[in-house]
């Protein structure tokens, strides 16, 4: 892609507790293609480029979606039905935006069907994500997690954000294969348990939502409309928010250019975005998150300004035993 910025790696940080960054490893389990984008894609860009592994967890190819280009709309599942495929092609190009080398399907591509918003008939069909067993589901997970062993996991709210049944099967899936992975008795054949020490998820500072509409209804933008505060996912007060990641300007470069790489899914101008329903909505370079398993790494009150905050092994060991006990 020609927008695609230049990275340079930056050497590990230095001195403190802090892990080097070549040994961090940071997990991401989203629902369909070009979510990770939308939600994380500053954090993603900074900690590949930064050194760590950053691990992407697909459930589906979202072979539901609604297709924007007009010259596209052949892909769309009731006519040639090959959109899953081709948002494959988009993923790993917004992959290669952000700098990421792995990213895979939850049980491999197409093994979970986009199930549709809430309430329509793919919801039924058997092979939807909606109807996966949640075990057998988080058991794919379980595979990655005792492979890849990251320290922190990222994933939705319990409502999924905006309440779209693969997004909410997104976060059950994440949570129970966290806990499955820890567990030694559940399938020793897909490898050594594994306790993740911290565990995020994605939300969004109502006031800095309120502030991005501000600007772009500022900015004379050229949509047909503009969605509502309460049309971004995970709109949470702002007191709820306990980190909160800034990239540089080439990790937001880096975000904006992946978001492109979606382009049957999402139409980018400048600093602002919008999906298939047309209404703009801005394009955020701070990303923000909720810490709901391990302990913060900023004093009380103040937010993270790094999701490994505070991590060493001494904090780890304590965290294991905590999640252990807490799982039995
Ligand atoms: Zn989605």
């Amino acid at each position: 892609m020609s927008d695609q910025p230049a990275r340079t790696r930056p050497a590990p940080r230095e001195g403190g507790a802090s892990r080097p960054a070549a040994s961090r490893r940071l997990l991401l389990v989203h629902a369909h293609p070009d979510d990770e984008s939308i939600n994380n894609g500053v954090t993603m860009a900074k900690y590949a480029a930064e050194g760590a592994r950053v691990t992407l967890v697909t459930c589906t190819r979202g072979e539901e979606g609604e297709v924007i280009p007009p010259d596209l709309a052949h892909l769309a599942p009731d006519r040639d039905d090959t959109l899953g495929e081709y948002r494959v092609g988009e993923l790993a190009a917004a992959m290669a935006a952000l700098g990421v080398t792995d990213h895979r399907f939850l049980g491999g591509p197409g093994r979970y069907r986009d199930s549709g918003m809430m309430g329509a008939p793919q919801n039924e069909r058997p092979d939807a994500f909606w109807q996966a067993p949640l075990d057998e589901a988080a058991g794919h997970l379980v595979a990655v997690i005792r492979e890849v062993r990251p320290q922190v996991l990222v994933t939705y709210d319990p409502d999924g954000g905006y309440g779209h049944p693969d997004h909410i099967q997104a976060h059950r899936v994440a949570m129970r294969g966290a806990e499955l992975a820890a567990r030694a008795d559940f399938r020793p054949e897909l490898g050594g348990a594994h306790t993740i020490g911290k565990i995020y998820w994605n939300c969004n500072p109502r006031s800095e939502v309120e502030e991005g509409f501000a600007r772009l209804r500022a900015a004379g933008h050229g949509f047909p409309g503009i969605a509502a505060v309460d049309d971004v996912p995970g709109v949470v007060p702002d007191s709820e928010v306990t980190a909160s990641l800034t990239g540089e300007p080439a990790h937001t470069a880096a975000k904006t250019a992946a978001m492109r790489a979606h382009h049957t899914q999402i139409a980018v101008d400048g600093p602002f975005f919008a999906l298939s329903n047309d209404l703009g909505q801005p394009l955020f370079g701070t990303e923000h998150y909720r810490l709901v398993h391990g302990s913060p790494g900023a004093a009380d009150g103040a937010r993270e300004d790094d999701l490994f905050a505070g991590w060493d092994d001494m904090a780890g060991m304590r965290e294991s035993a905590r999640f252990e006990e807490a799982a039995e």
